[in-house]
């Protein structure tokens, strides 16, 4: 099938890439000529493992274009992916649909044939409608259906998440159009999943249901947490011992330091404004909306504790920036709330993290980025633990703490224990819902 694929973001280039994998004909179009010249030399410009040689296989193989001709791209297409960003609007927590709108308005007008426009982008419910109005509007004439079809991978996982889906949604209004999506998507039959055919408002609002009951389970569990710090109890304990009761599961239930990333901010903020759309506050979500900001919070309260009770002056080695490992993606990381109080309360801030650094030297002025955790913990006062990318889980603690004026760590991520931090000679240890020393 010929398909097109507009925004080759996380979701559009990975989502294109593996459709060439399928066996498909796709052309992905982005706006921004950078992203398309490097995508053209054979570049990816996002970080996301496997992504490189899936696309280079594709592109030798004739099954995978680049351009930043939407008119070219959509030409002949069966399909046409909307994967186009839908960021919170500023001032009132609404998903910005501009971005969406003006593809749909950009496809209407350079398509002729008959055509099933997919938006893919995480969009509020009765957005699929309002996108066949725009099109209609735009093209009287054309031949067309409109499906949603949000998309479920995770960054850092994305090709599998991808590939191996536990369910794949599609919202739809017609047969015809229902056809077309079960053509895209046959290949994945030869794997036993779901795809569940709904309509339209249903496949939207599935989309921000389940990352909405996501990032309550996170947050219930980082309030737990809170809890367990405070009567002394373990939450890695509790988690598993909550975790195998199989109505509950054990996925999402590792206290931190409070969500963040590209999609359950916005979309929690996203779901709330639709249920104050509707006459119906989501009080839950805009709960869990509040309560994940004061957890990013009191992880700068736990820093100060560490520091007895000022940053001025200190040195602090911060390990990991990136909203979770395996990603470049800085959007909404905790990095970006912790990282500017410390820098603001007068602390000398170094950082490290396998793949953050580029988007992160705009985003955290005044920090110095360091190669590794060694040279980043030297002659520190305290050592961060903020993103457990792999190469965080099996430090030589010993020689950290040998590096650092004052050996303390706070251990965001539940990696190492007290044990583990006095044998290596750290004076102060502290994590999340679990015993600390000081
Ligand atoms: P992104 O910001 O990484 O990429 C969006 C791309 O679209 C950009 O490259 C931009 O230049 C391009 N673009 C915008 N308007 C365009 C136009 N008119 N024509 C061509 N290109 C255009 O965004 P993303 O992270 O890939 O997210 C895309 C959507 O998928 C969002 O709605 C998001 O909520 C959803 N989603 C994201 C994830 C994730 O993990 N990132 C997971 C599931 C769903």
């Amino acid at each position: 099938m010929k398909i097109a694929m507009i925004g080759t973001g996380y979701v559009g280039l990975v989502s294109g890439v593996c459709f060439s994998d399928f066996g498909h004909d796709v052309t992905c179009v982005d706006k921004n000529p950078d992203k398309i010249a490097m995508l053209l030399r054979g570049e990816v410009p996002i970080f996301e493992p496997g992504l490189d040689a899936l696309m280079s296989k594709n592109v030798e193989a004739g099954r995978l274009r680049f351009t930043t001709d939407l008119a070219e791209a959509i030409t002949g297409a069966e399909a046409v992916f909307i994967a186009v960003g839908t960021p919170t609007r500023r001032g009132d927590g609404h998903a910005d649909l501009t971005y969406v709108m003006a593809a749909a308005e950009e496809i209407a007008r350079a398509a002729s044939e008959y055509v099933v426009i997919v938006t893919k982008s995480t969009v509020p419910v009765g957005t699929n409608r309002a996108v066949k109005k725009v099109i209609k509007k735009a093209n009287p004439n054309l031949d067309f259906d409109v499906a949603s079809n949000p998309e479920f991978l995770r960054e850092g996982a994305a090709i599998d998440d991808f590939m191996k889906p536990d369910r794949v949604v599609v919202g739809v209004q017609t047969d015809r159009a229902a056809d077309v999506m079960a053509a895209i998507y046959r290949p994945l039959y030869l794997r036993d999943f779901p795809i569940v055919t709904t309509d339209l408002e249903s496949a939207e609002m599935i989309k921000y249901a389940a990352n909405a009951f996501l990032a309550t389970k996170i947050t219930f569990i980082n309030e737990i947490a809170a809890l367990c710090e405070r009567t002394g109890a373990d939450v890695k304990q509790v988690s598993h011992g909550i975790g195998l009761d199989g109505r509950i599961g054990n996925k999402f239930l590792h206290a931190g330091p409070g969500y963040g990333g590209s999609c359950f901010p916005k979309d929690t903020r996203a779901l709330a404004r639709i249920g104050q759309d509707h006459g119906l506050p989501m009080q839950i979500t805009e709960k869990v909306i509040t309560v994940n900001e004061e957890m990013k919070r009191r992880m700068i309260d736990k820093l100060l504790d560490l520091c007895d009770g000022s940053f001025n002056g200190k040195t602090i080695a911060i390990l990991g920036v990136t909203f979770k490992p395996n990603t470049d993606d800085m959007r909404d990381a905790p990095a970006l709330t912790i990282i500017p109080a410390l820098v603001g309360g007068g602390a000398r801030v170094r950082v490290t993290d396998p793949q953050g650094q580029r988007e992160g030297e705009a985003l955290l002025p005044g920090v110095s980025w360091q190669e590794d955790p060694y040279k980043c913990a030297n002659k520190a006062d305290l050592l961060v633990l903020l993103t457990e990318w792999n190469e965080f889980r099996a430090l030589d603690l010993k020689r950290l703490a040998r590096k650092m004026t004052s050996p303390r760590m706070a251990d965001l991520r539940n990696i190492y224990s007290v044990k583990d931090a006095k044998r290596a000679g750290f004076i102060a240890y502290d994590s999340i819902g679990r015993p600390a020393y000081r």
